[in-house]
């Protein structure tokens, strides 16, 4: 027992921007830190894995123990062999052992998964997913990643891996997306996407914790703002469309930098999923992450308890 009141668990998200990690105590998080992705990527392969030690060490107070590691990484991870297999976003930590080495530098159980998936088993157990049958979960961050949970349990492909269902095409866009296809959802409806496009018309906006409210204001004053943020309403609802009538979930949950600004395109998501005969009608109990940006780390953190009760 006092082995347990000094036993930590640790969560790291590691996104195409950012790698947060975070050190929970029981259910409590006592520390986080966020790092810049790119960081990693300037130190030699070799000494990244100790890196991401050295940084989690760093952040267990004195006296407590870590006892397990999870990790939610950006883009495919192929649950077999725990490899990262995302050279196109996420090229610091792919194709390399990275879990057998934390695991060896750590002495603890390391477990893997995709970003999206630990973020919606996050809202799940500790936001406001839980209770919920069947959860969707989209992240519209620098990509858009979506998870799908049957009480509980992700959803697979035949081979293990993770839908990457950013990729559906919702366009006739001609150009082509980084994974080959054209039209790509993420292409259109990602936070990086709509950053860009604000950029042109606001070149001073500034992304960070007040952009809501300053968006809003330029929203109620600029009509080509205003505009801007209808059409990304259209673009997200438009593989929201496609996602909700395929899986059917009781909720859906946003999340990401740009679920905060919901309140601005909500109105243009509206006009796209509102369109449906009554027989044909999708639940649209879409609501924004709880955990926000922790709800990745949160999930890493939970991940290894998860894997050791049941399956995954
Ligand atoms: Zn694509």
């Amino acid at each position: 027992m006092i082995k347990n009141a000094l036993s930590l668990r640790a969560g790291i998200d590691i996104g195409g921007t950012g790698t947060r990690i975070i050190i929970l105590d029981g259910g409590q998080e006592v520390a986080s830190e966020t790092v810049p992705s790119a960081w990693f990527a300037t130190l030699p392969l070799a000494l990244r894995a100790r890196a991401l030690v050295d940084k989690i060490n760093h952040l267990v107070p004195a006296g407590k123990t870590l006892v397990s590691l999870g990790i939610g990484a950006s883009g495919p991870v192929n649950n077999a062999t725990e490899i990262i297999e995302n050279n196109d976003t996420l090229a610091c930590f792919s194709y390399y052992p990275l879990v057998a080495q934390l695991r060896e530098l750590l002495g603890v159980p390391v477990a893997i998964d995709n970003d999206a998936v630990v973020a919606a088993l996050g809202e799940y157990h500790l936001g406001v997913g839980r209770g919920s049958e069947r959860m969707m979960m989209v992240t519209l961050g620098t990509g858009i990643g979506v998870a799908l949970l049957d009480k509980g349990q992700p959803f697979r492909t035949f081979d293990g891996k993770h839908p990457e269902a950013g990729h559906i095409p919702v366009s006739s866009d001609p150009v082509t997306c980084y994974c080959g296809l054209q039209g790509c959802w993420e292409m259109q409806a990602s936070r990086t996407q709509l950053q860009q496009t604000l950029q042109k018309e606001a070149p001073d906006l500034r992304w960070d914790a007040n952009t809501a409210s300053v968006l809003g204001e330029m929203v109620a004053t600029r009509p080509r703002i205003a505009a801007i943020m209808h059409h990304y309403g259209q673009v997200v609802g438009r593989g929201l469309n496609t996602l909700l009538a395929l899986y059917g979930p009781d909720v859906t949950v946003l999340s990401g930098s740009a679920a905060a600004l919901l309140p601005l395109y909500q109105t243009g998501l509206e006009t796209i999923l509102a369109h449906r005969a009554s027989g044909y009608a999708i639940n649209r109990n879409i609501t924004c992450s709880t955990l926000g940006d922790a709800a990745g780390a949160l999930g890493a953190a939970i991940l290894p308890t998860l894997r050791g009760s049941g399956p995954h």
